[in-house]
Formats: structure tokens, C-alpha cells, sequence
């Protein structure tokens, strides 16, 4: 239910473990063992968990609602040097490759156009810096992290 959440944390460059397959005690033990902060939409998960290990219950099933829930307990900047520091399908940290190494892995005309290039040494994945870079910065920075909720005036306009 997290996996679009976890995808975008791991943009911004966090390390997070993902599983939307595990049971409650595997997910529990994980956490434990990797120091990790559990994030949940379940409560009955939240509230045995949490007399163990640091719990972050997320409200909402929208990605914009999840991260409101989620900058309210932890503080988290978007930081451009850090998007792109890890794979987003497998969350292991990227290395950066000679473009020469991913020409036969990349569309001709990214290679022709990029020079600046990583690749995930587990799972093989290139990436490059292009417009979904800037388009990523765009939305962290608009949509969920400065997002304003609509104050009262806004909402209902005097009519006087
Ligand atoms: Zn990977």
C-alpha cells in the first residue's frame, strides 16, 4: 500500500526497505535488526510495533496525504544532490559509470545527449540526469513539501 511513498523516498536518496509480502512479525524483525522506522497503514501492526521500535503510523492513501503524515513526524528535506543517490526498485546505493560502459543499455539519443551517468550494481538499472530530475525537484518542492493547506479564507470567500 506504501510502495509509491517508498519509491519517492528512495528519489530523495533515503534508504528504505520495502515489502508489501512480508508478515507483520518478519516486517517487525526487520525493522529491529536494520534499526529501521517502521511505516504502516495498518494500526493494528502500528500499535503492537510500537513498544518496540520507532513506528510512523501513515494516514491517507494518496501519495501527497502520505508524505503530509510523514513530514509531521520526521524532518525531511528534499535535497537535489541526493535524488538519484539510490535505486528506486531495489534501494541499493548507485555508482557512477564512464557513459561508454551503459551504451548499449541506454536509448541512442540519451547517450548522445548525457554524459552523466549511474547504474545500480545490483539490479543492472542506468540512470541519468534529464528532465525527470528537474521534474522531480518540481513536485517535491511544490506539491509535497511546500504544500500550503488552503487556509479558511481561501476556502470560503466573505460575501458581504
Ligand atoms: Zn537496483
Amino acid at each position: 500500500m506504501l510502495g509509491r511513498l517508498a519509491k519517492w523516498l528512495r528519489i530523495i536518496g533515503l534508504d528504505v526497505s520495502y515489502s508489501n509480502s512480508a508478515q507483520d512479525d518478519e516486517l517487525v524483525k526487520i525493522c529491529r535488526s536494520e534499526k529501521r522506522i517502521l511505516l504502516t497503514r495498518d494500526t493494528e501492526l502500528a500499535r503492537r510495533a510500537e513498544k518496540k521500535m520507532r513506528v510512523i503510523f501513515i494516514e491517507g492513501d494518496r501519495l501527497r496525504e502520505q508524505f503530509v503524515s510523514l513530514r509531521g513526524n520526521l524532518m525531511i528535506k528534499p535535497d537535489a544532490s541526493r535524488l538519484f543517490s539510490r535505486c528506486v526498485a531495489c534501494n541499493t546505493p548507485l555508482l557512477h559509470v564512464n557513459r561508454e560502459e551503459v551504451e548499449e543499455r541506454v536509448p541512442a539519443f540519451v547517450f548522445d545527449n548525457k554524459d552523466d551517468f549511474k547504474t545500480c550494481p545490483k539490479c543492472q538499472k542506468v540512470y541519468w540526469k534529464g528532465s525527470h530530475v528537474d521534474h522531480a525537484m518540481k513536485m517535491l518542492d511544490e506539491s509535497l513539501f511546500g504544500a500550503k493547506e488552503p487556509s479558511a479564507e481561501e476556502k470560503s470567500p466573505a460575501s458581504d
